[in-house]
Formats: structure tokens, sequence, C-alpha cells
């Protein structure tokens, strides 16, 4: 049995079995195969080492042709390679000593041998690396194919585990199948993340090693309330956690009761509670969960779920189920957000160097107007149908919120000569989640309808700190006084310029975040719609005064960990409940 600690992203707890996905390669899972199967093994081994040996030596033939001895010598080298006993002999004894795939056997022997090499002082050495790597991946593609996505086929109930995970993959999840699942990569606010929870997965990412210890079939227990992976449990441990299960769904149901209530404060003080949505559908969730709209509707799944890209016709249909679902509630629309860690197929082939400073957001919008034009478009028909508002996201200057907004205005004079309805009152704000917006938000408060802030994004620009990068997770803190003055800054900016404001950051939704949030002067959060009821729960047993009271505390400490604790330890008088899942330190066991 093995316990490993790492970041919880998606709540709840699964037990099930192992199933590794790793696209890139960089691990093979360790598979091993009955007794009797060995001499399979060896022959799949032959047959790859030959077929590989056979392709290089059509490549070096042709390469001799077109570019003469010298160049086709590098694959007669690794003809050499590859028929030389001293590499292939560890192989075939691996198979036989340790039961394992040919396709592990050939990984383990290529990465210890890279490894070696990477050991030696001489840096000439370290440049025939590339060619090792080449070498395993030209004989594990004989052993597994060419890029077929393993997550394909998953045909059973299964805990995915997976070096990382895209958003498309994660989007592209059969919920059948997929149980919850496990990465060695990733943070807390990475859309991958994001996605878990709206799916209702429960997921653990930045494990760092779990790929390279799971072995495929083997038990499991995901833990997303706090951040544990158990490979491997004794039957004591499964017990324990069987009944942790038990007392967590009755839980869940008294807090489904507290849905009809209103979320108003014990002075009175009413609080919107609304949710941040990747699917129309999910408003209906979000309506039982006690939401009182959407607050932030992420568009830009539409192309993380699709191969190709999304039409008029397909945003329009979206957008009109979404404000017929909504039944007149608060829907705020943000256009498409792609770019960073959300790239659809064709772009992530080009990738960037430094992709959360690139061409991101509404900066890619602007450089692609015809794929916006279609989406603004579009929002403007479903208007027609019930009240949206348009929010553009990552906006740090008021040249793009202008350009944005001159775009909608064009889409409208176009629809209106071509007598198609829609609504001219339409309301435009934008995202407040890059601190150049955060320091000139009274002037942003002149030109845009509304804000909402982004704490994903601001606490990621504000502090350099990587919100998918697993190794500066506990760098990522909104609670640091200079995020929350960035906050009061807003908030100040929004009632001066009488626009209203809410936050729509993942920290919302956690109850000693929202607790300062108020005392700062929010009266909308919009969250993901599983934290409702815990967040509605807070809400109607505290006082405006007493949230008033801890944000004048905290803006006058100047250390994040202090600010973390004090709200912590309030909210937990408060609310106990909350604090069940969230004590990271222990499992049920320890
Ligand atoms: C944010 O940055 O806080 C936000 C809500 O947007 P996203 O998570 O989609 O980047
Ligand atoms: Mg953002």
């Amino acid at each position: 049995m093995e316990q490993l600690k790492g970041i919880a992203v998606s709540p709840g707890v699964v037990i099930g079995r192992v199933f590794v996905v790793d696209e890139e390669r960089r691990r093979i899972p360790k598979r091993l195969v009955p007794a009797g199967q060995a001499a399979i093994e060896h022959e799949r081994l032959w047959k790859a080492l030959g077929a590989a040996i056979g392709e290089l030596n059509l490549l070096s033939e042709r390469t001799r042709g077109k570019f003469g001895h010298d160049a086709a010598e590098i694959f007669i080298a690794h003809v050499r390679m590859l028929s030389d006993a001293t590499l292939t002999r560890p192989m075939h004894e691996l198979i036989d000593n340790e039961r394992v795939t040919a396709e592990f056997a050939v990984w383990r022997v290529f990465q210890d041998l890279m490894a070696q090499f990477a050991a030696l002082p001489d840096p000439t050495i370290h440049t025939k690396i590339d060619d090792l790597r080449d070498l395993s991946m030209r004989v594990l593609r004989q052993l597994i194919g060419e890029h077929r996505s393993r997550l394909n086929t998953l045909n059973h109930q299964a805990v995915v585990v997976a070096p990382d995970l895209t958003p498309s993959q994660t989007a592209a999840f059969n919920r059948q199948h997929v149980l919850a699942f496990a990465t060695d990569l990733g943070g807390k606010t990475s859309h991958t993340a994001i996605f878990a929870r709206a799916l209702g997965i429960p997921a653990v990412v930045g494990l760092n090693r779990l790929t390279e210890l799971a072995v495929d079939g083997q038990d499991i227990i995901i833990d997303g309330d706090r951040g544990i992976v158990v490979l491997g449990p004794d039957e004591h441990v499964i017990d324990e956690y069987q009944s942790y299960m038990e007392t967590r769904k009755t839980i869940q149901l008294s807090l489904g009761e507290i849905a009809k209530l209103p979320a108003v404060t014990t002075d009175g003080t009413p609080i919107k509670i609304v949710a941040n949505i990747e699917f129309p559908e999910e408003i209906a969730q979000v309506l039982k969960f006690g939401g009182e709209g959407v607050g932030l509707y992420r568009t830009e799944y539409l192309y993380l779920t699709s191969d190709t890209e999304p039409t008029e016709e397909d945003h329009f249909i979206a957008y009109k189920k979404a404000v017929e679902l909504s039944e007149g509630r608060l829907l705020t629309i943000r256009t498409v957000d792609l770019g960073a860690d959300k790239y659809t197929q064709a772009r992530a082939e080009n990738p960037e160097r430094n992709p959360f400073l690139g061409l991101r957001s509404i900066r890619y919008c602007l450089q692609n107007l015809g794929m916006f034009k279609t989406q603004l478009r579009a929002l403007l028909r479903a208007s027609h149908f019930g009240p949206i508002k348009v929010m553009f996201p990552l906006i740090m200057n008021t040249v793009e919120f202008r350009q944005a907004r001159m775009l909608l205005n064009d889409a409208m004079e176009d629809l209106e000569e071509e007598g198609i309805p829609f609504d001219r009152t339409i309301e435009t704000g934008m995202m407040v989640e890059v601190p150049a917006a955060a320091i000139m938000a009274n002037t942003f408060a002149r030109e845009a309808g509304f804000f909402s802030i982004g704490t994903n994004d601001l606490v990621q620009y504000t502090l350099a700190v990587d919100r998918t990068n697993e190794r500066v997770a506990n760098l990522f803190n909104p609670f640091h006084p200079a995020v929350i003055k960035m906050i009061r800054n807003v908030v100040r900016a929004a009632d001066a310029g009488k626009i209203p404001v809410s936050c729509c950051g993942e920290s919302a939704g956690d109850p000693d975040f929202a607790l300062l949030l108020m005392g700062l002067g929010l009266r909308t959060l919009s969250v993901t719609s599983s934290s409702i009821p815990v967040l509605k729960r807070m809400v109607r047993s505290v006082s405006i005064q007493q949230c008033e009271r801890l944000a004048k505390k905290a803006l006058t400490l100047d250390s994040d960990t202090a600010i973390a604790v004090l709200c912590r330890d309030h909210a937990r008088k408060i609310i106990p409940e909350a604090f069940e899942g969230r004590t990271d330190e222990h499992s049920p066991s320890a």
C-alpha cells in the first residue's frame, strides 16, 4: 500500500481500479502478464525490434540516395544499436523476471540507459540521449501503435491515472466509465481542474510520481476532498473510507435542504450566489443547488469538445438553451477565452513559448475577427429570447474593451440590416483578472457595464505563480495582501462608478475566502455549483459587520499565511462542517 499527497481539485471519494493513460509515452504503465504468457511477449519484442530495424534500413537507403553516406550513417548506427544484445538482452530478462509486457521492458531499458548517459560528465554524450529517445519511440510505436489515445479504449469503470490531462481530454471523458482521475502535474485553478468540478468527477493533481508507481488494474482510492491517493489500499483503509463516504453522503443530504432558502446574512443583507458553468446543461444543477443564475459561462468549451470550429448555429443553439434554462435569471456569458491552458487541437500543434502571457483570450479574439464576430452574432441572436450579459475576458487596456464593444456594435448593425431581432440594450462588462485592470479599475468603471473579478488569473499574474504548476501550488495564495488590496480597489471603483461587481474565481467558493470577499464589499459570488450549499449556509450564519471586521483586520496584516489563518479560523467557527473535508493534513486512516 502506498499513500501519496497531492492537490485536491474536485471533491468526492472513489474506490476503483487504475487505468493509466500516457499519451506522450513519458511513461509506459507497468502491466503484468500471466506467467504462461511470457513467450508471447518475447515474440512481440522480437517482431517489434525486427520491424524497427526494417524501417531504419529503408530510411538509411533513402537518405543515402538523397544526401549521401554521412547523412545515412545515423540510421545505420541506430540499426547497430537495436541489433546489439547488450541492449535487447535486459529487455527479455525483464519479461522473464518481472512478468512485464514487452512495451514496459523496452521503455524501462531505454529509460535506464538515458539516465546513465545523462549522469556522465562528457556533454557530447548527452546529445546521444535524443537518439535514444527517438529509437525507443520507434520500437514502442511498433508495439502499441501510432497516437491512438488509450482513453478511447476505456470501456469499463475505472480511475484514470495520467502524467497530465488537457482540458479537452477531460471534456472527452465518458462519464459512465471515468469515476475519478489523478495526475502527476497540475494545479487547483487549472482548467482541467475546473472542468473536473463541472463534471462532478473527483480528482487529485500534482502527485509527481503516481503514473510511475501505479499499475493498470490495481486498486486505488481517490480522495478528492483531501488531495490523497492510496494505491493498493488494504482492507482496513478501504473500510475506513467506506464509512467516511457514508458520513459524507449524510452531510450532502442535509446541505441539499438549504437550496430553497434565501442567501441572506443574519442582519438581512442579501448575497447573490450564482454559478460558473461550462455547458448550458449545467444550469439545471445550479438551480437544484439553490443558485440564482449564472455569473460566468465559459464558452470556450464549445471549441474544446469538438474537433471542428463551432458554427454560428452551434453557438446560437448553446446560448439559446442557456437563456431558456435560466428563465430570466442572471446569465453572464463570457466570450471565448482560448489559449494558455485551453488550446484547440489545431493550435496545440503550434505551441507558444509562454502561453499564459501569449495570444490568449480577448487578444486571440481581436486577432481572429471572423471567429469572434461569429460568436458575437450568435450571442446577440440569443439575447432576443431572454436577458444576457456579455463579458469580455483578460482586458488589460481600454483599447481592447473599446474594440470588443465596437465589434459587438458592428454585429448589431449587420443583424439589423438582415432584419434579425436581438436585445439592443444588452449589457457588456469585463473580467478584472489582470493587475493592470485592477489598478485602473476607476478608468474601466467609466466604460464597462459591470466587473467580475477573476481571482484565478488575478492571483497568477499578481504573484507570478503559474496556476497550473504543481511545483508552485503552495505559493498560489489568494489571501496575499497584494491581491486583497487589488480586490478592495476594484470594489471601491465599481461602487464609485455605480456598476455591479462580482467575484467568479474558484476561491469565491471557499467559505473562508468568501467571508473576506463579503467584508470587502462584494455582494455577488459566482462559484462552482457544488459549492453553493455550503456557501449559502455560511452566508446565513454570519452578519455583514462580522465580515467587515474580518476584512479590516486582514488588511492590517502583512503576510498571506497570517490572513489565510485568520479567515480560516473565523470560517471554521461559523461553519465547521465545511472544513471536515478540508483538514488537508489527514486521511481517515491517519
Ligand atoms: C479567473 O481567471 O478567475 C476566471 C474565472 O477565469 P478562468 O478560470 O476561466 O481563467
Ligand atoms: Mg481567467
